[in-house]
């Protein structure tokens, strides 16, 4: 596999990284990942909107342009020849000996690799994924798109130890989002809820696109926190994510959503989103 790495595009074992890297010593450090369906960037400006959003927010800069980041994911893609996957971009605020204050004049890292994988045609559209509840345990910023991964790390665990296939996040018993996953329940009378961006969730981009193609459809979306009860006995629930696009949720701790098989209301939006995302691929 070809990676690039500060603007040299390298096979994989020849790519490294100082042990004095930032992002390897506090977690100092930014990630995208930008899913590919037939070779091409899906939801491609609203990755590179976050990510410089991302790198604002910790007061970092980038090195190069987001116009160059996405002629670098495109020239992996075709390296790598990869029809459908994933392109992980990580910036880091660079290498220097171990300091909490950095200077300012740090050269960033900048990582990307793709990496090959069925996105579309997965079990889970059919089947539903499984959801295990877990307290938040995570910061403050949760708007920034971090690293510092160690809380969903151990979220995911404690899914995969129940069973499940995700965990969703509470905080003063209202669901956040999922560890790595926006989170969405359908009420019994058809409305879409899903909590508002705020510092408490990470603003998903396939939340961005969804929810603007569901209220183009006409469909009626409640921009809320809504609690784990309201999620268990919701009509339908579903995650979105760059890697999952749109997938059902068919059962919540142990309990079936709905009648435990993938409602209406999900499938209508997976389909608005699979036509928007070929339709706006580059
Ligand atoms: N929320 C969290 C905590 C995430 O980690 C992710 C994706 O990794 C999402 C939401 C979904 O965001 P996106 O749709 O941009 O992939």
């Amino acid at each position: 596999r070809i990676v690039y790495l500060n603007g040299a595009f390298l096979p994989e074992h020849e790519a490294h990284i100082s042990i004095f890297d930032r992002g390897f010593l506090f977690g100092d450090g930014i990630y995208e990942v930008t899913a590919v369906l037939e070779g091409k960037l899906i939801d491609s400006a609203l990755h590179m909107a976050r990510l410089e959003r991302s790198v604002r927010e910790i007061g970092g800069h980038l090195p190069v342009s987001t116009d160059e980041i996405v002629a670098a994911e495109k020239r992996l893609i075709v390296e790598n020849n990869i029809q459908e996957g994933l392109v992980y971009l990580q910036y880091t605020r660079g290498a220097e000996d171990r300091n909490f204050f950095y200077s300012d004049d740090l050269e960033p890292t900048l990582v990307m690799f793709t990496q090959a994988k069925t996105l579309e045609h997965v079990a889970a559209v059919e089947k539903g994924l499984k959801v295990k509840i877990v307290p938040d345990q995570r910061w403050e910023r949760r708007d920034i798109k971090s690293v510092c991964l160690l809380p969903q790390v151990l979220a995911k665990r404690t899914a995969k130890a129940a069973g499940c296939d995700e965990a969703w996040m509470v905080e003063d018993g209202f669901i956040t989002e999922g560890a790595s996953s926006t989170a969405y329940i359908v009420t019994a009378d058809g409305r879409i809820v899903t909590r508002g961006n705020s510092n408490a969730i990470l603003p998903g981009c396939t939340r961005l696109a969804v929810l603007q193609l569901a209220e183009e459809a006409g469909l009626v979306v409640e921009e809320r926190p809504f609690s784990v009860e309201e999620a268990i006995s919701a009509q339908e629930a579903c995650l979105t994510s760059a890697s999952n696009f749109v997938v059902p949720i068919t059962s919540i701790d142990g309990k079936p959503v709905g009648d435990g098989t993938p409602g209406p209301i999900f499938k209508r939006l997976r389909a608005l989103y699979m036509e928007n995302a070929r339709k706006t691929a580059i």
